[in-house]
């Protein structure tokens, strides 16, 4: 009989350190709407929430969407190596704490990261074997000043500096394990899940294969 693919499954019996899922990708490409799709699939998925020493926007809280920290207090813990990573951007810092991260690797959780090219590269630089990386594009050009012109001020130099920070960004995209473009949000989805798992299935990704299989061998 074949089985119900949907169906809820016992835990599997190897165990695994966790992965860090970075996600990137221009303004407009719908990098949010992706990561906020896959953790509501995945409760188990938990989400980096970064430090900015940015003021929060309407309807972002405290402690779930960012750290909010002045750029004092942003400045004295990337000193004092409490950053995974940081960078500026459009002249605000931005970074990752470290201690939850090394703490849900540790524990077997995996964690999806929101960050920008500079971030990827170092947090690769710093977790080479944790890390698998996703781009996501956005369908055209047309498609992304369209999605970048909904956002905010509609003054043109608004739009151009937007545009040119998404291009830049856009310039890294060779960079990452995995590109994506995003014209159907569906399949965008599906398509990240399917790297996630793929990631989590990796042989090398495993401990305790090689007992397991000694059942098997003797
Ligand atoms: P926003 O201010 O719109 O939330 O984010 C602006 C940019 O900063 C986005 O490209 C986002 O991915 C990036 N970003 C957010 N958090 C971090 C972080 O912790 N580190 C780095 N390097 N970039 C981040």
């Amino acid at each position: 009989m074949i089985r119900n693919v949907q169906s809820p499954s016992p835990a599997p019996p190897v165990s695994r350190r966790g992965l860090c899922f970075v996600i990137s990708a221009p303004s407009g490409a719908g990098k949010s709407t992706i990561a906020n799709a896959l953790r509501a699939a995945e409760p188990r998925l938990k989400h980096s929430v970064s430090l900015t020493t940015r003021q929060p926007r309407p309807g972002e809280t405290e402690g779930v969407h960012y750290h909010f920290r002045t750029m004092d207090e942003f400045q004295r813990m990337a000193g004092r190596g409490e950053l995974l990573e940081w960078a500026t951007v459009f002249g605000r810092g931005y970074g990752t704490p470290r201690a939850p991260v090394e703490a849900a690797l540790a524990a077997g959780q995996d964690m999806v990261f929101d960050i920008d090219w500079q971030g990827h590269r170092q947090i690769r630089e710093a977790l080479p074997d944790d890390v698998v990386s996703l781009f996501v594009l956005p369908p055209s050009l047309s498609e992304l000043e369209r999605r970048l012109k909904g956002r905010g001020s509609d003054a043109d130099e608004e739009i151009a500096r937007r545009m040119d920070a998404a291009l830049a960004e856009i310039s890294h995209w060779r960079e990452f394990d995995h590109v994506i473009v995003n014209s159907d949000l569906d399949r965008a989805i599906f398509e990240a899940r399917s790297i996630l798992t793929a990631a989590r299935l990796r042989t090398t990704r495993q401990t305790g294969l090689a007992e397991f299989v000694t059942g098997f061998l003797g």
